[in-house]
């Protein structure tokens, strides 16, 4: 093979290490680079402060790492996993998405040295920041399922909680001869708590819609002592799933698929010998979840749990001042969703900007999150609140209430704001909307 002086250079300085397509490549993009803005994860809340940072630091300044080449709108795939929406409808390349002004870095980040401001790449790449934003999710764990993620090759398992599994839940609900049709929410945190019934409630009409409703005998079981976080929209939770002849099991989570027998095996929390084994014609799981691994393995900025160590109301890192979270990777005690990220946006940039400019960050979040709660294939519930759990409505109705009007706002008004508001940077939230609704008389 002919290598070059300066190839043979390359190989020896980098250790030898990788192929020389590697090395080529070490030549157009050197191994060290520094911003001042690095944004760890290019998803909801990395895209947005991307976008708020670059416009206002110009081109160059700021950096995102993150080696997919999608970015999905991720509260759609409610909607795709009932066939409203396709897939395709909830996603974009990613190299259109993020902003302009910043520099893409496409690889994963596999360490963490907040002592040193720098991370590190995949590729051998060290990038050096300034001030570190951590946006990198929450990580799906189906495998601490036995018998997942292989029990999605055979019918009747889904998961609209990954692009690789969501298309499967309509092909789930087509297929449905009779039986169990049953739906999960592990015993871990997740992103969008109200997801897992979301589709439960979508599937029940389905099936109604489609002449089968009365060979299904449908069963949430949910690791939670309660049908929901907040009691007002609990409370109207459990009027339709009583209306609508739904079983719910608290306390229970998945812990087996038998794809063969095509059985689930659950475990009673409060009595984890007692394991209750059921048939299934459709099992639609919520994975376990946790903090990325390459988050978690760096202990300097995590909580025991793993989660990133912020202040819940400034986003600014407990130990290291130059590093915020921001979304579904920090430590912030309320709902994960991308309303909460849209919320984070706007305190984050300001509490930055003003670390920046050599001051304290004297923005405080509220835990501002909100959940459309679909509950059909024309109806929602609002669910809007904050760190206490009491309601944060934006409109000055009741909205525990089943809605037309906000099916249509989460189905038709939310993905075009997203897209163009809020990763573009424009959108931080309900908050004036809220106000002017309430006459100013809300917080
Ligand atoms: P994400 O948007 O998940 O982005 C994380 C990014 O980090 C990704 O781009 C990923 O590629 C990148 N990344 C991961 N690991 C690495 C690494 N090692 N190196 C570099 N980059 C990495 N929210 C609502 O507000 N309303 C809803 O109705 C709603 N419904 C939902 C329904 C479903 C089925 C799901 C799955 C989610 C729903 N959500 C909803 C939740 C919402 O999508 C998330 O809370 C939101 O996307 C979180 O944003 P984030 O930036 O924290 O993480």
């Amino acid at each position: 093979m002919m290598m070059s002086g300066r190839g043979v250079r390359l190989l020896t300085a980098h250790g030898l290490r990788g192929s020389l397509r590697k090395a080529a490549f070490s030549t157009t993009c050197p191994k060290h680079k520094s911003y001042k803005v690095v944004v760890v994860g290019g998803g909801a809340g990395g895209c947005a402060t991307a976008a708020k940072f670059s416009s206002k630091l110009g081109k160059g300044k700021v950096a995102v790492i993150d080696p997919a080449n999608m970015h999905y709108y991720q509260p759609m795939w409610t909607l795709v996993g009932g066939g409203m929406k396709t897939l395709e409808d909830s996603g974009k390349p990613m190299s259109e998405v993020l902003p302009k002004k910043a520099d893409w870095i496409k690889q994963k980040v596999v360490g963490f040295d907040p002592h040193n401001n720098r991370v590190m790449t995949d590729d051998g790449q060290e990038i050096n920041y300034e001030y570190l934003v951590v946006a990198l999710g929450i990580q799906l764990n189906y495998n601490q399922v036995k018998g997942l993620p292989g029990a999605f090759e055979t019918p009747g398992v889904c998961s609209n909680y990954s692009p690789l599994y969501v298309s499967k839940t309509l092909k789930s609900l087509q297929n449905f001869q009779e039986g169990n049709a049953l739906f999960t929410f592990p015993n871990t945190p997740i992103k969008c708590p109200g997801a897992p019934q979301k589709i439960m409630y979508i599937s029940e009409e389905y099936l109604r819609k489609h002449g089968k409703r009365d060979k299904a005998n449908i069963v949430y079981y949910t690791s939670l002592p309660v049908l929901f976080g907040v009691k007002k929209y609990a409370d109207a939770l459990w009027e339709i799933v009583k209306e609508r002849n739904i079983s719910v099991n608290l306390r229970h989570h998945l812990i087996e698929v038998k794809p063969d027998s095509r059985e689930a095996v659950f475990q009673n929390l409060d009595k984890p010998e007692e394991l209750s084994t059921l048939k299934y014609e459709m099992l639609h799981v919520t994975p376990p979840m946790s903090s990325p691994d390459v988050l978690r393995n760096c202990p300097a900025l995590v909580d025991g749990a793993g989660f990133l160590k912020v202040n819940k109301e400034t986003l600014q890192h407990e130990s290291f001042p130059n590093i915020f979270g921001i979304g579904d990777c920090t430590n912030v005690p309320t709902a994960r969703t991308a309303a909460a990220v849209a919320a984070q946006v706007g305190i984050l940039r300001k509490n930055l900007g003003m670390v920046m400019d050599g001051k304290d960050p004297r923005q405080t979040y509220d835990g501002y999150t909100s959940c459309p709660l679909v509950t059909g294939y024309s109806t929602c519930i609002l669910a809007e609140f904050d760190f206490n759990l009491n309601p944060v409505e934006t409109f000055p109705v009741n909205q525990a209430k089943e809605r037309r009007v906000m099916f249509h706002m989460k189905k038709d008004m939310m993905p075009p704001m997203y897209w163009m508001a809020m990763m573009n940077g424009y959108w931080e939230g309900p908050k004036y909307i809220r106000k002017a609704m309430h006459l100013g008389l809300s917080k």
